[in-house]
């Protein structure tokens, strides 16, 4: 997994840039108000490093260890998994790993000390002897049992010495003392086994299953792998065919077994065939994954508005398409991901090229601005699939994942002109006629309904707002609430909040949001300047409270 590299002052950037070398992916984060110029910023240092710590991430923090140790210390008893924890001193002189021993913190601590010509603060003991983590195998092999390990590496550390038994090429490096008599044993290998006391057994993840959908495959896998005597552990994946791709009984089994789903085109046999290699598996090199499209939702602008859901799907996608500014918004991305920015209007042939990305295995994200389904690009990716025959555009896993629209964003900050029912509309005629707007807005005036206008006016249609405003002024007074949000939630920012008396068209662009109030909306001062306004929950008379 990708670390993070957190800050605290301007000073350690430069460091931080450096140890950005040895893992391209890793984000910088800065405290804000101190740090200018980092891939990301935090307001509090301790919730910041809590939450990357609590998903997992790797966290490489350049400040104090004992700062880092305190930070982290209530989270520290829950026993589990842990990502790897460093703590970095400003200038560079010094790497100290502090946690996630079996997350290969000793391994980054060499990685990121090479690249800053020091030495790293190595206190493992198995470690520092054997200059490898015995508990900690890599990419493609699995402990079967950490419990025993540990008494395994102590056992060796008292001196003892060891024979290998099966392939261990990343164990040639290491300094074990080795003894073909020896009474200690690293057994690898697939065959199901009781690990004995004094053997330390590593599983390679060297088989997979080709198989096809049915109830129960789960089970049935399990049982076909025990006849052959091959441990589960060693299983990497399941292989199906392209065209089960969109099974959810393939799903379901491969989630209880715990590994991944790849596919191709299989040719007729059983339902359940075992293949195995000598060593792991290079899934790469094993059909390909289910493609994955997300339609997303970046909210407004601002981070903090960007539901949790939508920051994990950008940072897991292959592929990011939109309009050059989302694409940007939504970014910084790492650089194995591919950014596809294309023009606004080109909406359905973007859509398209989505599908063909997805289709071929990869995780597309098409990104909007606020909510993918309200006048942006949920619907288009929606008809672009609807009206295609192609079955692996049917096979893609789509999801379509919300965000904060600039109405709501708008209205929020105003206080709640959106408060009872309201009328959404986009007033631009680019793919509908504009008698129908027309016929639209004198309907939601008449229904007294408070109203919302997106893409209020821009240099192509430069007439239309003043004519919508003729029409809203025929059923609503002078004295109406609007708020004019621009830029909400993004740099340079404004609300305004005014009548429909004193609203013209100059006073809005493209990037603002028009919010009109109903017949019940109304406004007050607020403290610090400025004004609320509401919409009250009821209407007509108000209720006894
Ligand atoms: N999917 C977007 C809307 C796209 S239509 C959403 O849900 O917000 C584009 C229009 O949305 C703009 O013309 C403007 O009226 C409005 N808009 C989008 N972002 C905005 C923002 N940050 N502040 C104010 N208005 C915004």
């Amino acid at each position: 997994m990708t670390p993070a590299i957190v800050i605290l002052g301007q000073g350690s950037l430069a460091t931080a840039r450096s140890i950005q070398q040895v893992y391209p992916g890793a984000q910088i984060h800065g405290l804000a108000g101190r740090v200018e110029g980092a891939d990301q910023t935090y307001s509090e240092f301790g919730a910041t490093l809590r939450q990357l710590y609590q998903q997992g991430t790797p966290i490489i923090a350049l400040c104090a260890a004992g700062i880092v140790i305190r930070t982290l210390a209530a989270l520290l008893l829950e026993k589990g998994e842990e990502p790897a924890v460093l703590a970095v001193a400003e200038d560079g002189s010094a790497v100290v790993p502090l946690l996630g021993g079996l997350g290969g913190v000793n391994g980054m601590a060499r990685e990121i000390a090479a690249a800053l010509g020091v030495a790293a603060a190595i206190t493992t003991s198995g470690e520092l002897r054997f200059g490898t983590c015995l508990l900690n195998p890599p990419q493609g092999y699995q402990l079967a049992d950490l419990e025993l390990g540990k008494r395994f590496v102590s056992d060796l550390l008292a001196g003892e010495q060891v024979r290998i038994e099966g392939a261990a090429p990343w164990l040639e490096q290491a300094n074990l003392a080795q003894d073909q008599q020896a009474r200690l044993s690293i057994h690898v290998g697939s065959a199901e086994r009781v690990p004995a006391a004094n053997e330390l057994l590593i599983y390679p993840k060297n088989t997979w299953v080709a198989c096809r959908p049915g109830a129960e495959l789960a089970s049935r896998v399990r049982q076909a792998l025990q006849q052959d005597g091959i441990a589960v552990q060693s299983l990497a994946c399941l292989l199906a065919d392209d065209a089960d791709m969109a099974s959810g009984q393939l799903q379901e089994a491969a989630l209880e077994l715990g590994v991944p789903l790849r596919f191709t085109t299989l040719a007729a046999g059983p339902d359940i065939v075992i293949h195995g290699a000598a060593a792991p598996v290079d899934l790469a090199q094993l059909g390909r994954p289910r493609g994955r499209l997300a339609v997303i939702g970046l909210g407004p602008g601002a981070a903090e508005l960007m539901v949790p859901a939508v920051k994990a799907e950008l940072a897991r996608c292959t592929d990011v398409l939109g309009y050059e500014t989302y694409v940007r918004m939504a970014g910084p991305f790492r650089a194995d991901q591919v950014q596809h920015c294309t023009d606004n209007r080109e909406e359905m042939q973007r859509a398209r090229h989505a599908f063909e990305l997805a289709a071929q295995g990869r995780s597309v994200v098409v990104v909007s601005s606020g909510d993918p389904g309200v006048f942006a690009m949920a619907a288009a990716v929606l008809e672009a699939l609807h009206e295609s025959s192609d079955p692996a555009w049917q096979r893609v896993e789509l999801e379509i994942l919300p965000g904060v629209s600039a109405s709501l964003a708008t209205a929020a900050q105003a206080g709640a002109p959106l408060g009872h029912d309201f009328c959404v509309m986009s007033l631009s005629d680019n793919l509908k006629p504009w008698s129908i707007i027309e016929k639209r807005l004198d309907l939601a005036c008449q229904a007294d309904l408070a109203l919302a206008f997106y893409n209020p006016i821009s240099r192509s249609r430069p007439w239309q707002l003043g004519r919508a405003l003729e029409i809203v002024a025929q059923h609503r007074n002078a004295a109406t609430p609007v708020v004019l949000g621009r830029d909400i939630g993004r740099p340079g920012q404004t609300l305004r909040t005014l009548t429909l008396g004193q609203l013209t068209p100059d006073q809005v662009d493209m990037r603002t949001m028009v919010l009109i109030g109903s017949s019940t909306t109304c406004a007050f001062p607020r403290l610090g300047g400025g004004e609320w306004v509401y919409t009250p929950r009821w209407y007509g008379e108000k209720p006894l409270s």
